[in-house]
């Protein structure tokens, strides 16, 4: 009789696999589709979509020639030198994808933030290839939302945690974070079987500053008026990150630049010039939930800029070693994740004030989009500020409150283009 049970429950485990792939590919084909389908693609941009077809719609598992073991990361804060060098490849396991949330919902709160009850969600089925081989995961805990998430996902892989501290300016917030560091490495080491040593620990820096210079590239080509790249390109190229080695990344994202140098001196844009330029703030942004950058760029928008960490906060920031000791190298990897960062988790506003700030200037915007998470209580703390901010310079600033649901696609719509007539009409 329990065998017979047991039976059936792993057939009914089975489909519901079958159907969360499914509709996991449905949703991702879809965006897939219309932002290939946009004006004025680069060529360039074919890797970074094949690789999120490959994790999303085809459900390939892609590192399958490596012998690299993979470890979830959920935040931009966990090094991912200190992963690689101890032989892991880091897979960012925040979720933008719908079909997990619901999935999440079962374990976790209504009121939980959509992020977390995805990441719950993606790892709760097991079905997805690219997590297949997924038996850790690094969590800072940042948040209530994510502290609690420790404790579940325990159920279900092994789970190190990591405290964050709740300045970033500090000298004494560095060295808190070093020491996490430290307990990070020794997590490494014992569960990946490889000891991190200098020589690894420096050339896995060395390929981070490397990506670095050619993100800053890109980013300076970016910024061209009038937009050379619709910025839902820019923020794909950012996710299928994860699923790339960094030197893989690197050298497509340099055929992308060599590209867009081209088409600046041949006069080719994404956008006209009368385009509203628009910048993306807030709770993060992670495929397949894209749709708050399409529904802009599809209503006669471009988005020019992100303070977003899928997107420009996590990639611009190089590791600086002043002092050439294993010591050094972790005081560099801790003043990287921690001094620039401008994650609201921190008590202190006024650095994402003045960044913010900063890629207003450089990208020449008109309006600034602040994106909150249903339930991430973080961002939504500091939107008074930063509209106070913006209302001072003469930008306009718009609050969208959402989920992964595409259930509100349509009156989203409505207040996007309401938003962007205004700022065409105030140009
Ligand atoms: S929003 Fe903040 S806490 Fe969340 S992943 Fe990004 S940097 Fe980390
Ligand atoms: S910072 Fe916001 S989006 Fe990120 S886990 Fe916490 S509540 Fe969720």
């Amino acid at each position: 009789m329990s065998s017979n049970v047991t039976i059936g429950e792993e057939a009914l485990n089975k489909r519901a696999e079958e159907r969360f792939v499914r509709k996991t590919a449905r949703i991702s084909a879809k965006y897939l589709r219309s932002v290939r389908e946009m004006n004025n693609v680069p060529e360039a941009m074919a890797p970074f979509w094949n690789v999120l077809e490959d994790v999303y719609v085809n459900n390939k598992k892609i590192f399958e020639e490596s012998a690299l073991k993979t470890v979830g990361t959920y935040c931009v804060m966990v090094p991912e030198e200190l992963v690689y060098a101890a032989g892991g490849k880091p897979v960012r396991i925040c979720s933008g994808n719908h079909v997990a949330l619901q999935l999440g919902e079962e374990i976790l709160p209504k009121d939980a933030c959509p992020l977390v009850k995805a990441a719950a969600g993606s790892i709760m089925p097991n079905s997805m290839a690219y997590l297949g081989d997924c038996r850790y995961s690094v969590i800072p805990v940042t948040c209530d939302c994510k502290r609690k998430l420790v404790d579940k996902l325990r159920e279900f892989h092994s789970v190190h945690s990591m405290r964050i501290p709740s300045a970033s300016q500090d000298d004494g917030s560095i060295e808190e974070y070093v020491t996490e560091l430290y307990k990070l490495k020794d997590y490494l080491e014992e569960n990946l079987g490889e000891k991190i040593t200098y020589k690894k620990l420096y050339d896995a820096i060395g390929e981070t500053y490397a990506t670095a210079l050619e993100t800053e590239r890109f980013f300076r080509l970016k910024s061209r008026f009038p937009s050379v790249i619709h910025g839902i390109h820019s923020i794909m190229l950012f996710n299928a990150y994860t699923y790339m080695r960094p030197e893989e990344w690197r050298g497509h994202l340099s055929v992308l630049n060599d590209e867009l140098e081209k088409r600046i001196d041949s006069g080719v844009s994404a956008a006209r010039k009368n385009t509203p330029r628009i910048m993306l703030t807030g709770s993060p942004m992670i495929f397949p939930n894209v749709k708050i950058p399409y529904i802009i760029e599809s209503s006669g928008g471009v988005v020019v800029a992100d303070e977003t960490c899928i997107g420009e906060r996590g990639y611009s920031d190089v590791p600086v070693i002043n002092d050439c000791s294993m010591d050094g190298l972790m005081h560099a990897l801790a003043v990287k994740a921690i001094r620039p960062c401008t994650c609201p988790v921190f008590v202190d506003t006024d650095k994402r004030l003045y960044r913010i700030k900063k890629l207003i200037e450089r990208n020449q915007v008109d309006g600034v989009i602040y994106h909150v998470l249903r339930g991430c209580l973080v961002y939504d703390y500091e939107y008074q500020r930063i509209e106070d901010m913006l209302e001072s310079m003469g930008v306009k600033v718009l609050r969208v409150e959402t989920d992964y649901s595409e259930e509100d696609v349509e009156q989203l719509k409505i207040r996007l283009e309401a938003f962007l007539e205004v700022i065409k009409f105030s140009k």
